[in-house]
């Protein structure tokens, strides 16, 4: 779906988090991801297929939708596959407010500019203030900082101010968990784990919510 012209494939949303990223952020997973890192947190958003399909105007609009956010991240899936798209998306946003802009990729930073999956790398990689960049290696994760594992790199491509201070490399994990309605949400990079408690948690309810359908169906 990298192809969608200058719709977001979006495989899911949280407006307003702290838990990935500096300040107050809105973040967009994309739906897609060319590689299939042993160990990836979201393996659900790897498929290239139709998730849900979005201008850039609206997703804009929607991530803002809480005005105390103060920055997007743009994770996945791999946002690059659809940089055109969501480098739109940020314009259309920064139209709006000032935000700064960190983005996750699979791709390092010189392949990105040496040979760019998307015809909006460029434009994409000038609105991002950083980047962390990289594949995930499920041995090289430390358990530290806004990166999965430690061969991942943090560029500081346009850093806006009181961004300095953030440790993206060695800070303590967080991570949120968002409830909205039957589907839980992950958000952030997860302290060692948390993941596969998390897992865990969603497939106990899973298996009581069947439980109690096929009980209230009398089956
Ligand atoms: S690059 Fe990221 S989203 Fe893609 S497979 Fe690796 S960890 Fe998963």
């Amino acid at each position: 779906m990298s192809g969608a012209g200058s719709l977001v494939n979006v495989a899911a949303t949280r407006v307003g988090t702290r838990a990935i990223g500096p300040g107050l952020r809105s973040v967009v997973w994309v739906q897609g991801c060319p590689f299939t890192c042993r160990g990836c947190m979201s393996p659900d958003w790897i498929p290239d297929r139709p998730a849900r399909l979005v201008a850039p105007g609206e997703l804009a609009a929607e991530l803002l939708a809480d005005a105390r956010v103060t920055g997007l991240t743009l994770s996945g899936g791999e946002p690059m596959a659809q940089a055109a798209a969501l480098a739109e998306t940020v314009a259309r946003a920064r139209a709006e407010r000032d935000l700064s802009v960190l983005c996750f990729t699979g791709y390092r930073l010189e392949r990105l500019r040496r040979d760019p999956p998307d015809p909006g790398v460029a434009r994409l990689l000038a609105c991002v203030d950083v980047l962390v960049d990289g594949q995930y290696i499920a041995e090289l994760n430390d358990g530290r900082g806004l990166r999965g594992s430690r061969n991942q790199r943090v560029h500081r491509l346009d850093s806006r101010a009181g961004e300095e201070e953030y440790d993206f490399e060695d800070r303590p994990r967080s991570a949120e968990i968002a409830l909205e309605g039957p589907s839980a949400l992950l958000v952030g990079v997860p302290p060692p784990g948390l993941l596969d408690a998390f897992d865990a948690a969603v497939d106990a309810v899973r298996t009581r919510l069947s439980r109690n359908a096929m009980e209230g169906n009398g089956t």
